[in-house]
């Protein structure tokens, strides 16, 4: 008897979602981009998706509707103020696409934080706990620095996908932050893995997006996406209506590239 409800029990536990960071301490190379429109893709094909937005720009929470840079229940609360994380959960357009929003307030997160004694660095990953079984993935969109709330972001998850602009200095800053990938592997979250590098605004005529390209295949060998994301107007358009590009202009070159692109991730799982 006690086998069979044992058994039963496992029949019906959900299993937890696979926790994915973006992140890349350059500013401005398509964290939040590739973000919402992965997740979006992912949530289109049936996954249960969460985007969590990290970033006092509160650029992510735009891009999904939430125009209000200091929303009553956000990341912040739930970080500093004791709010559950499903408290602040948000649904979106689209079935099965929650976000949690960000707040200016996060800018002061940090500091926060870092008066905590002990755990400052598991803050997150303790209240995403709270509702891991309700989502296939929880995408966190992080800030562009390498300080206690990227940490807390990396800590809380087993993968992190590196969006890297091909631009020339592209690649400045890389080892710096693969530095902190492997320190927090090293003392807080022994799972952490690169799962994926992707390459934006990218342009394949182009003689210096194809030796950033090498330069990148060199660095980071497959852990880099087959597809490339195109530079396209309409990713950059879609924000300001507060939707993800599927929504806004499903046939243009970004929702393609970003359909395709969950794609390949699913096939790499
Ligand atoms: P931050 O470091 O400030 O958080 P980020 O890394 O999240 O920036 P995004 O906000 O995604 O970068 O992108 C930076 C700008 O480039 C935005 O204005 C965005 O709309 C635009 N953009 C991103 N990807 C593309 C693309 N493939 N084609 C055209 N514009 C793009
Ligand atoms: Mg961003």
């Amino acid at each position: 008897m006690y086998f069979l409800e044992k058994y039963t029990a496992l029949c019906y536990t959900h299993s937890m979602a696979s926790i994915i960071s973006f992140s890349n301490q350059k500013g401005g190379v398509g964290k939040t981009t590739t973000c919402v429109n992965l997740a979006t893709a992912l949530a289109l094909r049936g996954k249960r998706v969460l985007i969590v937005d990290f970033d006092a720009q509160c650029n992510a929470s735009s891009a999904l509707g939430e125009f209000d840079k200091q929303p009553k229940h956000s990341v912040y609360s739930v970080l500093c103020d004791n709010l559950s994380a499903k408290q602040a959960v948000r649904k979106t357009d689209i079935e099965n696409l929650s976000f949690i929003p960000s707040s200016c307030d996060l800018a002061g997160a940090e500091l926060e934080l870092s008066q905590i004694v002990i755990g400052r660095e598991r803050v997150l990953q303790d209240k995403l706990s709270e509702i891991d079984e309700d989502f296939d993935y929880i995408f966190i969109d992080c800030p562009p620095s390498l300080g206690l709330l990227t940490v807390n972001a990396l800590t809380a998850s087993s993968g992190v996908i590196v969006p890297i602009q091909s631009e020339y200095y592209a690649l400045e800053g890389l080892s710096q932050m693969m530095n902190t990938i492997k320190l927090v592997k090293k003392f807080l979250n022994k799972e952490l893995e690169v799962v994926g590098v992707v390459l934006t605004m990218f342009d394949g005529r182009s003689k210096l997006a194809k030796g950033v390209l090498d330069e990148i295949l060199k660095f980071f060998g497959n852990k880099v996406y087959d597809t490339k994301i195109p530079r396209n107007i309409r990713l950059a358009e879609a924000p300001s209506y507060g939707k993800p590009v599927a929504l806004y202009d499903k046939r243009c070159a970004g929702a393609l590239a970003y359909d395709a692109l969950a794609e390949e991730f699913l096939s790499k799982e």
